[in-house]
């Protein structure tokens, strides 16, 4: 539910990487306007922590945003600790510039959170849609093509609804779009046939398309976090989860009003977004080229990402059931370590196998370690010592050695992964669709999600994954409408 555009440098460095201005940052902003429904409103003397900075947020778009209209207690100490930890306060990170601290913002209005799906296909707007048709329990399986232009789809069952039959093959009529996320839009596209060469060839996949890019370049915000038992009247959502009591009432709560605390645990938050200038002047970051080094120096840019909310989220051990616990997570931005995803096999039921290879570029260990150091900051600042009581999960010492064997241990994805079908410039080598999101090499066959995305934002991957959307209906709708207008004629 966390609704967080990125810094306006990475929309402008975005279209510079497709070569198309439509991504640049001032007209970005007006697209993000027209999406959102952003209802003002904090809790009674909040106001100075959560104010929207004028024209950068719209209304009566179908994305309510707003920030939390109740806070957990918990929230106020991190906003507190935040600033003793010396960073700067931004009332509305969500201007173009997220650099600061913050109350989070969330895609919720009235207690529900929005969706793609209860957003644009609710009852009535499926109703409207016509031409629409949704297949529920069915699974693409891959694309089929007559001379290099996609003539059929493949559908089966998914696993659970093997009783439905076999494979069913649905014509082409005039292109096929996938949707199927930075993961599975890979994998269509290589049980396919389209990807590197080798690859298919090792699995006798015939090569429709040789793509080197297909599958690779995934980026995503790795994260970790330390956590802490705190004071036991500062509620956490353990304490409701472990009690059938509590957690019964709160569900009635919900199922009634939408209000209590199902609908604030999980949607509060405090955030911070700084420029770390640890990173900034590592010798890991002189090392780094020179064209990556300005991006990263950009003053919307921020260094790193931490969260502040109720937990245990990564603590798995032994924990008292009624221990309220506090979170502190970082999500390492500006990650250039570069993973990959092949297939394990022919059956589109197999997974795919990914290997992420986080930290294996130097500077996002660098900023891994510096995150920490400021995750422990945080922790020791006199509004968090003072609520926390004991840590769950947390490094034994504070040496660099220790900061690193801590991240290794616990180190795992921040569900941001982007990159695998990526969109680029003609001159790109690794560029799987162009920036009318088109497949190269082949016809009629486009992929629209997040694997298409070029840069991995600092952000949260909802508002581009809505970007890439809206993107694509506006060019595939452009062109229909041209070739409309050229029949006419
Ligand atoms: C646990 C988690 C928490 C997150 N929290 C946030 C957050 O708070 N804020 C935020 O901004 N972002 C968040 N994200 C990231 C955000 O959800 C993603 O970036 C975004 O959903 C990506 O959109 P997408 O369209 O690329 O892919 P998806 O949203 O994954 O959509 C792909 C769709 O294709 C379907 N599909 C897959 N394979 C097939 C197939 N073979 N045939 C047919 N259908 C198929 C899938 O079922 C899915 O519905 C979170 C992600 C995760 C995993």
């Amino acid at each position: 539910m966390a609704w967080v555009k990125g810094p306006s440098a990475d929309y402008d460095d975005w279209a510079e990487l497709v070569d198309d201005p439509w991504w640049r940052w001032d007209n970005v902003k007006q697209v993000l306007n027209k999406l959102e429904d952003f209802r003002p409103g904090c809790p009674a003397g909040m106001e100075k922590y959560a104010k929207a900075t004028p024209g950068a947020h719209g209304k009566d778009g179908p994305i309510a945003v707003q920030f939390p209209l109740v806070w957990q207690d918990l929230i106020v100490h991190c906003l507190e600790a935040s600033e003793q930890a010396g960073h700067v306060l931004n009332a509305d990170n969500n201007d173009g510039d997220p650099v600061g601290f913050a109350v989070a913002q969330f895609s919720v209005g009235d207690g529900v959170r929005v969706t793609s799906a209860n957003a644009f296909l609710g009852l009535s707007q499926r109703r409207a849609l016509t031409n629409l048709t949704i297949v529920p329990e069915i699974l693409c399986s891959r694309v089929l093509f007559s001379d290099n232009k996609a003539s059929s789809i493949e559908l089966i069952p998914s696993k659970l609804s093997a009783s439905l039959g076999g494979a069913v093959r649905v014509a082409v009529s005039q292109e096929v779009i996938l949707a199927a996320g930075t993961f599975q839009s890979a994998q269509l596209l290589l049980l396919s046939g389209i990807g590197p060469r080798a690859d298919l060839e090792a699995l006798s996949i015939p090569v429709v398309g040789d793509l080197p890019g297909v599958g690779q370049r995934i980026r995503d915000h790795s994260a970790f976090a330390c956590e802490y038992i705190m004071s036991p009247e500062i509620a956490g959502h353990n304490q409701l989860l472990s009690s059938p009591t509590l957690l019964e009432a709160a569900q009635k709560e919900y199922a009634l009003s939408k209000s209590g605390p199902m609908s604030v645990f999980g949607a509060s938050a405090a955030l911070i977004f700084p420029r770390l200038k640890a990173v900034l002047s590592s010798p890991e970051f002189a090392e780094v080229d020179k064209s990556t080094q300005a991006l990263l120096e950009k003053p919307t840019r921020p260094s790193t990402e931490i969260w502040m909310h109720s937990g245990p989220l990564f603590y798995t051990g032994p924990c008292p059931t009624d221990a309220s616990v506090l979170v502190i997570e970082g999500l390492n931005q500006n990650c250039l370590s570069e993973g990959s995803l092949k297939l394990r096999s022919r059956d589109p039921y197999d997974l795919p196998l990914v290997d992420p290879r986080y930290l294996t570029h130097p500077l996002d260990k660098r900023v891994a370690v510096e995150t920490l150091r400021e995750i422990l900051g945080l922790s020791r600042t006199d509004a968090l010592s003072k609520i926390i009581q004991t840590p769950l999960l947390a490094p034994e010492g504070d040496s660099e050695s220790h900061l690193e064997d801590f991240i290794r241990e616990n180190l795992t994805q921040g569900f941001h992964s982007m990159g695998t079908c990526v969109m680029g410039r003609g001159e790109d080598p690794r560029r799987v669709v162009n920036n009318q999101f088109e497949v190269v090499g082949v016809k009629g066959l486009r992929v629209a999600d997040m694997s298409v995305c070029p840069i991995l934002t600092c952000n949260h991957t909802q508002v581009n994954a809505y970007l890439i959307g809206l993107r694509c209906a506006e060019v595939v709708v452009k062109e229909a409408q041209g070739t409309q207008s050229r029949a006419k004629l």
